[in-house]
């Protein structure tokens, strides 16, 4: 055990989770820096978690059954079709064991599960720091504007797809200008959208399962479609749709970025607005179409991994360390699996040196392995699309086993 002093920048999932874990490891005092004052603002759109995930994450106490989820069983593949019903022509079916969660609910009630002995600061930014190999300074402002320098023995970057810290890490141990060392545009958007499920209408509900995870498929994209849980017992309908932008979007998208609900340009829903009545089935593009412009937002996405987890007293977690397409549902999974990778190089080691060491040696190869896994299935499903109108269910799975995960999907076995 380490004892000593950490900073964890970010209090979000991983940010959480890794105050969770330095605690359990041993750690004397934990201090967690949040930009955003009050609670993060939910964007009330979900996340899956795969059964075997959920299980490890449970027996490692950083997932439990109070925190709401619904149970999915089954994948239904549609494909629009003129002349069949509206709901398109299923081409294929395949079990699918995912739990689903709504971001708000499922944040609460991990920042409840973060001992009263670690210090949350919200409303903080850390703006710049200095480290050596023995101990970090962290300059950081309130929301007073209050200035302040702080002495840390770690600082560990759960600051998210945009961090601070981890650019520091690159400075660190690359020799390439850090600019190279930017996540790299995927070329391709996800549509976010998540609406009360009280909307549909209950013959619309009938045709469509709770356990069921719909991917309707288009030329050049897809949506993912599942209903997860609300903050009072009911549900939403999740989606995400990914595709090319419109050719005429403003916008650079070289660093990365997200559009929160209310900011997207007319371009972004005239693209939708097309896809929905165009490419979809009318069932599916009419269930899309029940989204507000407040309950709609759009993510660039990005492939990156940092070329450490670790370095001096500097460590990288959740999307700080890695950026990868959500396609195989890990990103959360991650950032929690890290947390136990976290928590258990801090019980094992006798110093700092060596419990970075093994946090680091084991994660740099899971994050290498995430963004792989997340772009693959993304070259079948957006970049490359086969002609499905045709496909059967043996095809498809075909299609789908050579081109897509194989056995990725849900992200890897937490020691895999
Ligand atoms: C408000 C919010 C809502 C989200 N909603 C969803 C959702 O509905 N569904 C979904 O799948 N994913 C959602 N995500 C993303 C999801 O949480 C992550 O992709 C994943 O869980 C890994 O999270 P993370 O903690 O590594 O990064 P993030 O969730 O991006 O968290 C990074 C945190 O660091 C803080 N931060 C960044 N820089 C600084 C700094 N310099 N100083 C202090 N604090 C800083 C940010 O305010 C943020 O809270 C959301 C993220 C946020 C921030």
């Amino acid at each position: 055990m380490c004892g000593g002093r950490v900073a964890v920048v970010g209090g979000s999932v991983a940010g959480c989770a890794a105050a969770l874990a330095l605690h359990r490891g041993g750690t004397d005092e934990v201090v967690v820096l949040e930009r955003a004052p009050g609670r993060p603002a939910e964007r009330g759109v979900g996340l899956a978690v795969h059964d075997d995930r959920y299980d490890e994450l449970e027996s490692a106490g950083y997932l439990d059954a109070r925190m709401p989820w619904i149970q999915l069983e089954r994948r239904r593949w549609y494909v629009r079709d003129t002349r069949g019903p509206a709901v398109g022509r299923r081409i294929g079916e395949m079990p699918f064991p995912f739990r689903t969660y709504n971001w708000g609910p499922l944040w609460h009630e991990l920042r409840a599960r973060v001992p009263d002995a670690v210090e949350f600061r919200t409303g903080t930014t850390v703006g710049a720091l200095q480290h050596g190999p023995d101990a970090v300074e962290l300059h950081t402002t309130d929301r007073e504007g209050r200035r302040r320098r702080e002495p840390f023995d770690l600082a560990v970057g759960a600051d998210g797809y945009r961090s601070l810290i981890r650019t520091e890490v690159c400075s660190e141990v690359c020799a390439e200008p850090v600019a190279a060392l930017r996540p790299e545009f995927a070329g391709y958007l996800a549509w976010r959208g998540a609406f009360p499920a009280s909307r549909m209408t209950a013959s619309d509900q009938r045709l469509w399962d709770v356990e069921e995870c719909a991917y309707v498929v288009f030329p050049g994209g897809h949506v993912i479609i599942y209903r997860i849980p609300d903050s009072a017992g009911g549900h939403r309908v999740n989606w995400v749709l990914y595709t090319a932008p419109p050719p005429d979007l403003d916008l650079s998208l070289e660093t990365p970025v997200s559009l929160p609900p209310g900011t997207l340009t007319d371009a972004l829903h005239t693209h939708l607005a097309r896809i929905a009545a165009e490419l979809l089935p009318p069932y599916w593009g009419a269930l899309v179409a029940l989204t507000e412009p407040g309950e709609l937002f759009v993510q660039p996405l990005y492939d990156f991994t940092a070329p450490r987890y670790a370095t001096g007293r500097l460590l990288l977690t959740g999307d700080a360390a890695t950026v990868a397409r959500p396609h195989t549902g890990a990103g959360a999974v991650k950032a929690l699996q890290d947390a136990t990778a976290l928590e258990s190089a801090l019980r094992s080691a006798s110093d700092w040196a060596e419990a970075l060491h093994t946090y680091d040696s084991e994660r740099i190869a899971v994050g290498r392995a995430t963004v792989e896994l997340g772009r693959r299935p993304g070259h079948a499903l957006v970049e490359t699309t086969p002609e499905r109108g045709s496909m059967n269910p043996s095809a498809l799975d075909v299609w789908w086993q050579r081109a897509a995960v194989g056995g990725g999907l849900g992200g890897r076995a937490l020691h895999a």
